[in-house]
């Protein structure tokens, strides 16, 4: 039976990342030796991470001005990194779900923190609209997709400050306008590599700003300047990063994938919708989430939770439970996942409404 893997994170891989990850286990570039036994500072990893650094800028469309880099720490790390790096006395974070939550708490450590808007109050089913950001805040910060919540900003906002995103969820899921922001970040287990490496796309000219002494290893300028070889890099997502970007290039890029998103995400909502057993928690078409589709039993229909999920994981469907923190169902639909799993999926839908 085909598994059609929904898990949240880490998540699907393109098959070509996953065997070309595996070879290079076995046999990096040729070399007879293995990808975990080389030293990153090896000719061949060096071409890896320059590689790996160029696509990134490329599929990205990354204006000079800004420097990728690729840490460890997950990013939750950048909860801290940013403001350490880029608050001055205040900055403003918009409360969309647990993770904003989570990045905003930890900014409390470095200074004044203003929420400017949180959908807490209704369990974070939309995205705050018509908030002001004090114009004295050294950032303003938001997550762009909501992994837990199944919500998701799809367009870049203008703002009066300068803009930081936690893209975790939903980078390169689509075309950014990296002009609009100072620095994107996110841990690349849900749409990019396996766990253990995170990157960061920051403006250069927005460092070096603030007099706190900033430890060398969570400063990005460390990072910049030793191209993300300051230290041991994670060699092995690295490496898995360069094969999923190439694999990107191959589809046509982040316009073409953002494209097939849209159609992906349609064949689940809309059967969402048009089923009699489930709705969705996020009823406003604008904030539905590409990347992670919440959906719950309709309220007389409560009782058939469980034997959804049996009747589902029956059919091949993997990590469709909700997080622990709401409940219900969550198909995350990221670049990898096929629309035919996505389909088989709607289709398990409609036969268990059939049933009932
Ligand atoms: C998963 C996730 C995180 C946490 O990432 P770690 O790498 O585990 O620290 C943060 N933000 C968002 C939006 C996420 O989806």
């Amino acid at each position: 039976m085909k598994i059609h893997n929904f898990s949240a994170g880490p998540s699907i891989l393109p098959e070509s990342t996953i065997k070309n990850s595996a070879e290079a286990v076995l046999n990096f570039a040729g070399t007879g030796l293995s990808l975990l036994e080389v030293s990153h500072r090896s000719k061949e990893f060096v071409a890896v991470m320059d590689e790996a650094t160029a696509l990134f800028k490329e599929l990205l469309d990354i204006p000079a001005g800004y420097e990728v880099v690729f840490v460890g720490g997950g990013a939750s790390t950048q909860f801290c990194m940013v403001p350490y790096n880029l608050m001055k006395s205040k900055a403003a974070y918009l409360n969309t779900g647990t993770w904003a939550n989570k990045a905003l708490k930890e900014a409390k450590g470095f200074g004044e923190v203003v929420e400017v808007a949180s959908s807490k109050d209704s369990i974070y089913n939309h995205i705050p609209k018509g908030y002001d950001i004090p114009a004295d805040a050294d950032y303003f910060h938001i997550t762009t997709n909501n992994t837990i919540y199944g919500t998701e900003i799809k367009k870049d906002l203008d703002v009066n400050v300068p803009l930081v995103a936690d893209m975790s969820s939903d980078i390169f899921s689509r075309p950014v306008d990296i002009s609009k922001y100072t620095l994107i970040y996110g841990g690349a287990q849900k749409n990019l590599a396996p766990a253990g490496v995170t990157f960061a796309i920051v403006k250069e000219d927005a460092l070096g700003k603030v007099d706190r002494h900033i430890p060398t290893m969570l400063n990005y300028k460390t990072h910049i300047d030793g191209g993300s070889m300051f230290n041991t890099p994670p060699v092995f997502p690295v490496y898995s990063a360069l094969q999923t970007l190439k694999w990107l290039k191959e589809m046509g890029g982040v316009a073409a994938m953002e494209k097939i998103n849209i159609e992906k995400a349609a064949v689940l909502y809309d059967e969402i919708d048009r089923n009699r057993l489930f709705k969705a928690p996020v009823a406003d078409l604008e904030d539905r989430s590409l990347m992670n589709i919440c959906f719950i039993m309709n309220d007389e229909y409560k009782e058939l939770e469980k034997e959804f999920f049996d009747f589902a994981t029956a059919r091949g469907m993997s990590g469709i439970k909700g997080h622990r923190s709401v409940g219900g169902f969550r198909a995350s639909t990221y670049n990898a996942m096929p629309k035919s799993s996505i389909q088989a999926l709607a289709d398990a839908m409609k036969e268990f409404e059939a049933k009932h």
